[in-house]
This record gives C-alpha cells, sequence and structure tokens, in this order.
C-alpha cells in the first residue's frame, strides 16, 4: 500500500524537533512528505535526528537553531526556515519545559522560565508563521500542550499556567483564523517516555525519597491505561491534525493521556 503523502513539497517547523515528543512528530511529518525545519538549542541532537529522516524519507531537512523563549533569535529563525524552505504550512509548537516547586518557595525566574518557553514560546512561533498563512488561506498550528493544561498538579503550578494559557491562546487564534482554511488545535498528552518524564521521576526519587521502581509506579498509577504513552502516539495524532480530513477540526484540546482526562 502506498503512503498517504499529504504533506509533500509542504514546509513544516517543529520546535523541539531533535528529541522525544518533537522527534517523534518530525519522524511523522516527513513520513507524509512534509520538508521540515527542525529548531531547538541543541544542534548536535538536531543534526542526528535530520540525518535519520533524509535518509530514511528523502525529504529536504533544515536544522536551525532557536531558543523559543528570545524574539529576536525566533524572528531570525524562522526567516531563515521561509528563505529556504518557503512559506510555513505546518507549525508544531512542541518545545517546551517542565520544572517542579512548592508554590510557596517558587523562585521568580522558575515562573518566568515556564511562561516564557511554553506559552510566550508558542505565541511568538505562531505570529511568525500567521501571515503567510493567512496569505494562502491554509496552515496548521498544532500546539503540544499537556494534561496540565486540563487539569491541575501539585507542585507544578508554573507549568501548568503555562500549558492552561496555550490552550487559551489555541482556543482564541481558532476563532481568528476559522474563515482562512487554519486550523489551530492543542495535543495535550499525558505522562510520555521521554527525558521530561525520566527527570520527574528523578524528581520524585530526590523530593520523596522514593526507589525508582517505586517513583516510576507513581506516575504509571495515575494513567488508567497503567503505562507511558509513547511520542509516536502524540505523532500520529498530530499527522492527522495535518491532513484534509482534519479541515474541521480547530480550537480543540486533544488529550492523548491514556484515559487520564476524561
Ligand atoms: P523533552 O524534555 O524530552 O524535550 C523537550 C524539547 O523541547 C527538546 O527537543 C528541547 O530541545 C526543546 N526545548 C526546551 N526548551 C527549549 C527552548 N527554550 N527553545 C527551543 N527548544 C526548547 O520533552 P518531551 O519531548 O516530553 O516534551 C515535548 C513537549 O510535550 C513539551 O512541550 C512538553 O511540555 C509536552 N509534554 C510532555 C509530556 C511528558 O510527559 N513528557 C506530557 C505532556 C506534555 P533542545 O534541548 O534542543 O532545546
Amino acid at each position: 500500500m502506498s503512503q498517504p503523502a499529504y504533506l509533500r513539497r509542504k514546509h513544516a517547523i517543529v520546535t523541539g524537533g531533535g528529541r522525544g515528543i518533537g522527534a517523534a512528530i518530525a519522524t511523522e511529518l516527513a513520513r507524509l512528505g512534509a520538508d521540515l525545519t527542525l529548531m531547538g538549542r541543541n544542534r548536535a541532537k538536531l543534526e542526528d535526528h535530520k540525518e535519520k529522516l533524509v535518509k530514511e524519507f528523502g525529504v529536504k531537512i533544515l536544522v536551525v537553531e532557536c531558543d523559543v523563549s528570545d524574539g529576536d533569535t525566533v524572528t531570525q529563525a524562522f526567516s531563515a526556515a521561509s528563505e529556504q524552505l518557503g512559506p510555513v504550512h505546518v507549525l508544531v509548537n512542541n518545545a517546551g519545559q517542565a520544572s517542579p516547586a512548592p508554590f510557596a518557595e517558587m523562585p521568580r525566574n522558575l515562573w518566568d522560565r515556564m511562561l516564557a518557553v511554553n506559552l510566550t514560546g508558542t505565541s511568538l512561533c505562531a505570529q511568525q508563521v500567521l501571515p503567510a498563512m493567512m496569505a494562502a488561506k491554509s496552515g496548521r498550528i498544532i500546539n503540544i500542550a499537556s494534561t496540565a493544561g486540563l487539569k491541575g498538579y501539585s507542585h507544578m503550578t508554573a507549568y501548568c499556567a503555562a500549558k492552561h494559557g496555550v490552550i487559551g491562546l489555541t482556543r482564541a487564534l481558532a476563532l481568528e483564523t476559522a474563515k482562512l482554511g487554519i486550523t489551530v488545535n492543542a495535543v495535550c498528552p499525558g505522562y510520555a517516555d521521554t527525558d521530561m518524564t525520566k527527570s520527574a521521576i528523578d524528581n520524585l526519587i530526590t523530593a520523596m525519597g522514593k526507589t525508582q521502581a517505586e517513583a516510576r509506579q507513581m506516575i504509571l498509577r495515575i494513567i488508567p491505561r497503567g503505562s507511558l504513552i509513547q511520542p509516536s502516539e502524540v505523532a500520529s495524532l498530530v499527522g492527522w491534525l495535518c491532513s484534509p480530513d482534519a479541515a474541521a477540526v480547530t480550537g480543540q484540546a486533544i488529550a492523548v493521556a491514556g484515559g487520564e482526562v476524561l
């Protein structure tokens, strides 16, 4: 059976595309035929993933270093991306960080960083691609939020506030673009099998004196299906949201969380 290739010759940007969920999304979009710009701070990781994708799918891939929380860097990175691979059809705002702290002791710089990377970064990147999408009367913006955008988690106030903000941004922008052939959606993973969850497990070990196995069990008990979300499970939803079949789906916050949020 032939591959679906509805993204062939379309340019997709994935922030944080070198590892974890972002790398899986990049793989899925390359499988669907997209030319890709992979953005992130760690060039070596991005280059490694690029090499793998070029070999496997033969698509064009550009790597651009970019800290999504820095407005000037974002402007330069998106200009370089559209100069080299053309107008952007798909933006996946995946770059994110999650740091815990008891609220009463939370340092101001932790709050600022959570908001800057997860929420302001999403806004800055979306602003970069919107004019070209409006001109083309087509486009897909997919924000990787979190179940932390749909519910609270103790000791995660800043991250939860930022991810709830991402969902608010998604809903408002979806309305603003609904007549323009552009869809804007949030995908909300639960605990996923990536470095971020490894850090969450390490934090439980340090903060609560748990063993590795106990800390892992604590997280697995939160997920009704009893296993971590695989990055590929998030990526396949992102791929579908980019398809013509998903043209009527906009302003949604869709959980990929094994039943954690109902
Ligand atoms: P990882 O920690 O494995 O990866 C984070 C990614 O974000 C990396 O590619 C990193 O790239 C990039 N990144 C972080 N900060 C910046 C920055 N300032 N500028 C540019 N890129 C940045 O996390 P996941 O893959 O698990 O997370 C991906 C997304 O999914 C995040 O938005 C996260 O909040 C969300 N999510 C994750 C869940 C989980 O359990 N893992 C659950 C729910 C949501 P680099 O280091 O190269 O900068």
